[in-house]
């Protein structure tokens, strides 16, 4: 595995950024066609990487990593040409008769680091951004996905010289600042946990480089008085159980309106035997728990409260079963901390406010999801929380429209990406005014005096 990076390394990535070869849309283009390529030369390869890394089956691979990358490669290579167009901007009155406009250009060399997760799709999908505005690339993987890190290794040693794309594996607690030490990144791209965040964050400061930090949190869902209970249930079983629930969007837990909490529970109950059977530890639509330390934090979570349903753990194969947990006290760990596992707490509400109450104990939730057939509490929920993204009657889903910005809010993240808004996280926004020689008029010049009028007709 290579550790190693030396500053050489990362100044040749510099001065082939700096020699102007990552300009061209030609050259972009064709650097997008042959990712693309090599992703699906090492299709089956990533089947049975995230087989061995997280138990996922091809079909939910293709969903939620290679066809989510593929997806995001297409749209890229079909708008580019539009999306790098200088954008005409108006020039006000003050300015006049000059032209203005803003010219996207690549940011320089970018780091982007990468969770276990979903360890292809979030590290691959920001590539695709950061190659298509331009830039040189240092990739840096989870050490906790290494069957899926190793083909990653291929996909992109097959296609990209190391000059261009740099692709370093390792511990990302001695990797990671020994690179930041030597080298000033032009724009670090992070995705993974709050805690390694901070730190990132912290390392980038130093050195005034900018972020993008995609980081977790617990993502509430309201279900009310009104919703339809059984597309609810479908879908929160859905998305939160997929991937053994180890996805940054899932449901954390659920607020449910008392009148339909039963029915919920019963819901969620039919459709988690309808996915997964009596036994998911031998369903081929079940996943398992990365390692033994997020078992054993996962596995914690259990005895919080009353199981509903499941409850069952296998250890050896890494096995929790999908849980419906009830009765939790307020000050459980398992509603303070991000869950990132498969057990689900469901609590009641009355009251709007009483809800709103346990949302704001952990504010500025990844995602939030209401499920209701009012548009007056739809309005009121979206307003009143202060969310990244979410949905309604939905949960997850909107991370899979890439004309939608992807992104956290306060201390689940800062900035955003997916389609033309990678695009804009990768590129340096640069104004340029253009002003002509034939109109220069000495108003603009000192003297001053006397002209205060006519600066507060023209600037107003
Ligand atoms: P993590 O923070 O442990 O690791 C992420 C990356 O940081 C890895 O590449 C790792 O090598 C590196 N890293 C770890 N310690 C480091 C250190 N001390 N210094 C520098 N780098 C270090 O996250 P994870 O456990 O891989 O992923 C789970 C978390 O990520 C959850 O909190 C989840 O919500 C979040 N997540 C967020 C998104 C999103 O899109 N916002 C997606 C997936 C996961």
């Amino acid at each position: 595995m290579n550790t190693m990076v030396n500053t050489s390394q990362l100044n040749d990535l510099q001065n082939y950024f700096r020699s102007g070869i990552t300009l061209p849309y030609t050259f972009r283009k064709e650097q997008l066609k042959k990712l693309k390529q090599s992703i699906l030369n090492h299709e089956q390869d990533l089947y049975n990487a995230l087989n061995t890394d997280l138990k996922k089956n091809p079909e939910e691979s293709w969903v939620t990593e290679t066809g989510f990358v593929i997806a995001e490669l297409n749209a890229f290579i079909k708008n580019l040409h539009r999306w790098m167009e200088p954008e005409r901007a108006a020039t006000n009155l003050l300015n006049l008769p000059s032209a203005s406009r803003v010219i996207k250009e690549p940011l320089g060399v970018v780091l982007i680091i990468g969770p276990w997760n979903y360890p292809f799709q979030l590290l691959i999908n920001p590539l695709v951004g950061a190659i298509a505005a331009g830039n040189c690339v240092v990739l840096k993987p989870s050490e906790f996905s290494p069957a899926t890190s190793e083909v990653m290794k291929l996909i992109i040693e097959d296609v990209f010289p190391r000059e261009y794309i740099l692709y370093v594996q390792g511990e990302g607690a001695s990797v990671i600042p020994a690179m930041m030490n030597d080298f000033r990144f032009d724009h670090i791209f992070y995705t993974g946990s709050t805690t390694v965040g901070k730190i990132i964050y912290k390392m980038a400061a130093e050195k005034l480089v900018p972020v993008t930090l995609e980081l977790g949190g617990k993502s509430p869902c309201v279900v009310e008085s009104d919703a339809d209970i059984k597309v609810a249930a479908r879908r929160i079983a859905m998305t939160k159980f997929s991937n053994a629930g180890q996805m940054c969007v899932a449901v954390d837990y659920v607020l449910v309106h008392e009148s339909k909490k039963e029915a919920l529970v019963k819901a969620l109950q039919n459709s988690v035997k309808q996915f997964y059977g009596e036994k998911p530890e031998e369903n081929y639509n079940y996943g398992k728990i990365i390692n033994e330390k997020q078992f054993d934090r996962v596995a914690g979570y259990l005895s919080q409260g009353t199981i509903v349903h499941g409850g069952r753990t296998d250890k050896k194969n890494l096995f929790i079963e999908p849980t419906l947990l009830t009765d939790i006290p307020a000050d459980a760990s398992v509603m303070r901390d991000e869950i990132f596992g498969p057990v689900l707490p469901i609590i009641g509400f009355s009251k709007a406010d009483e809800a709103k109450l346990v949302i704001d104990k952990n504010p500025n939730p990844r995602a939030f999801y209401v499920f209701t057939s009012s548009k007056k509490k739809e309005k009121e929920w979206l307003e009143s929380v202060a969310f990244g993204g979410g949905c309604v009657n939905n949960a997850s889903w909107h991370l899979t429209n890439h004309n939608l910005p992807f992104g956290g809010r306060g201390t689940s993240g800062t900035g955003h990406y997916h389609g033309r808004y990678s695009f804009e996280t990768f590129s340096h926004k640069k104004a340029i005014m253009k002003t002509p020689t034939w109109f220069d008029p000495n108003i603009k010049y000192p003297p001053f005096k006397g002209k205060l009028k006519l600066f507060k007709w023209v600037i107003r």
